[in-house]
């Protein structure tokens, strides 16, 4: 072929490549994630199909002003947004990540609810009030009890309204602190966090909601006292002011800012975080130049197994699905289903403060994440109880011994060592066999900016600041002292959607 035509042809593919990368007026979430999920998603029939693709709105269709600016695109925002737009209301999510999700995608385990359908066609009785008093019961008893009696009584509702839009979490497990199996995820067991995300996702594009990313909101404006709007920074576009008639703060919580971290709790200085990057709290500084005030801010909850190497979270649904704990001696040490706030403690009593999961194969296969965990190289994997025993560097003999105790408690259903209640349907007996390395990691921030039930925000006298409304891991009060898994999934979903029927009927009323 001659050299001018092969140039020419090479031109030609390059610049058809180009065309096909570039659909008109969009752009694409640039995660090998995202495109993970894609391949992932092929296939699938329900809400979550294809929404990884999603296209981010172009930042030339962003308008001077909205019925309602929503700050956050996790899950407490787009279930906002939904219900918004379903009020009636043109709503705008604005995210400063390149990507929506947040900690929402992170979420592993699954969401708690109470009285639900699937729990009653899964032969589970459980009752919202049995919910109220173990979540209380974790919490210390230091949790807005209005908040939480709105939470357990609307959680089925929050399960049913997902599922209507095609996210359908129908398969249950339980978590620490509770007694009942109300945790729920998706029927393959798999993370409940990218499924409700791109669910979440693909039902906003759908509707037609506008979502920015790249959109780092800076502050709330204010007129007369109100909140009428926000000051956005684009990424190379500059700021920009956009108005709106009610302001939703869904912005997460500080896991990721070690800087308020250390002034709240100096005692966590040096802990691995299992937070994305974007959970700096910007949303309780900007409300608290609004007027807004905070609540338990020093209550910090410190995961009790995390993979400390990448900071990678071990979701509860391992323990739940049957795993044990072990220290260096290879003995058992703690109920692992205690709370979370005991498990840390009982593994920082080691003295390495570190400890073991150990598991069999018929956890993996209930416990989906765990393939992800063998994917990222955390997982030690053998045949047999010995050899694990020499793979991880703890006497043979006294796994074996601790194996055999707590099969003998399964079977006995009675854990006479730690009076573990839950997790015990199945033994560890079915070879291979597993451990993976763990250690406490920052994991969720209890505290937050301070709203009632209909997720305003409140002032320093306790009154609500006009137009301006705050939902999920931004908010405190819920979850008091420490919270329950599970709690959050739950949280961000009823109080999301509670943001967003609220805001629309300021919007119909404000004057
Ligand atoms: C590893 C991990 C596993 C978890 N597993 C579970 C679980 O199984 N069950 C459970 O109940 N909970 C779980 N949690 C907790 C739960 O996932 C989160 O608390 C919850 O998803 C928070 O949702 P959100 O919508 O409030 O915030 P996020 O999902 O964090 O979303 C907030 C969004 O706001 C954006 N944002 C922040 N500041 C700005 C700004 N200035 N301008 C614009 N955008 C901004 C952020 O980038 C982010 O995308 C887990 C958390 C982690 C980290």
């Amino acid at each position: 072929m001659p050299k001018k035509l092969k140039i020419a042809l090479i031109l030609l593919l390059f610049i058809l490549l180009i065309m096909s990368g570039c659909g008109p007026r969009t752009t694409k979430p640039e995660t090998n994630e995202g495109a993970a999920q894609e391949e992932k998603d092929k296939g699938k029939k329900d809400a979550t199909s294809g929404a990884s693709m999603a296209n981010y709105t172009p930042l030339e269709e962003l308008k001077d002003s909205y019925d309602i600016v929503i700050v956050g695109a996790g899950g407490a925002g787009m279930s906002a947004a939904l219900e918004a737009k379903a009020a009636g209301m043109n709503p705008v999510i604005l995210e400063k990540m390149p990507v929506a999700g947040g900690n929402t995608s992170k979420a592993s385990s699954g969401m708690n609810a109470s009285e639900t359908k699937f729990q009653k066609e899964q032969g589970i009785s459980d009752r919202n009030d049995l919910f109220y008093e173990e979540t209380l019961k974790g919490g210390h008893n230091t949790n807005n009890k209005d908040m939480l009696r709105f939470f357990v009584d609307h959680s089925a509702d929050a399960i049913d309204w997902l599922d209507s839009i095609g996210i359908t979490l129908n398969n249950i497990t339980i978590t620490g602190g509770m007694s009942e199996k109300r945790t729920h995820r998706p029927k393959d067991g798999s993370a409940v966090g990218q499924y409700l995300v791109t669910g979440l996702l693909k039902n906003v594009q759908e509707q037609g909601i506008p979502i920015f990313v790249n959109a780092n909101v800076k502050e709330i404006t204010k007129q007369d006292g109100k909140a009428n709007g926000v000051k956005v920074a684009f990424t190379q576009h500059g700021e920009k002011t956009i108005a709106a008639k009610s302001v939703v703060i869904t912005a997460g919580g500080f896991g990721a800012n070690m800087d308020i971290i250390a002034q709240v709790r100096p005692d966590l200085e040096g802990y691995v975080t299992t937070n994305h990057e974007g959970s700096t709290g910007d949303g309780i500084s900007m409300i608290e130049k609004m007027g807004g005030t905070t609540v338990d801010m020093e209550e910090i909850q410190v995961h009790p197994t995390v993979q400390q190497e990448n900071s990678y979270l071990i979701g509860e649904v391992v323990r739940g699905e049957g795993a044990i704990l072990i220290n260096s001696k290879g003995e058992r040490f703690i109920n692992e289903m205690a709370a979370r706030d005991s498990v840390t403690a009982a593994i920082n009593k080691l003295p390495e403060k570190k400890a073991f999961l150990v598991f069999d194969s018929g956890v993996r296969s209930r416990a989906t994440a765990v393939e992800e965990y063998v994917k990222m190289g955390f997982v030690k994997t053998k045949d047999t109880i010995e050899a694990l025993a020499g793979d991880i560097g703890v006497p043979a003999d006294q796994l074996h011994k601790t194996l055999d105790t707590w099969n003998s408690a399964v079977k006995n259903k009675k854990d006479a060592e730690f009076g573990r209640k839950t997790g015990m349907d199945h033994d560890l007996s079915a070879a291979p066999y597993y451990a993976i390395r763990i250690g406490p990691g920052i994991h969720y921030t209890m505290g937050g900016v301070r709203i009632n039930t209909n997720t305003e925000v409140l002032d320093q006298n306790g009154k609500p600041i006009p137009g301006l409304f705050a939902a999920g891991e931004v908010t405190g009060g819920l979850h008091g002292e420490n919270r329950i898994g599970g709690n959050s999934v739950a949280e961000i979903i009823i109080f999301g959607r509670q943001a967003g029927i609220k805001s629309s009927e300021y919007v119909k009323t404000a004057k």
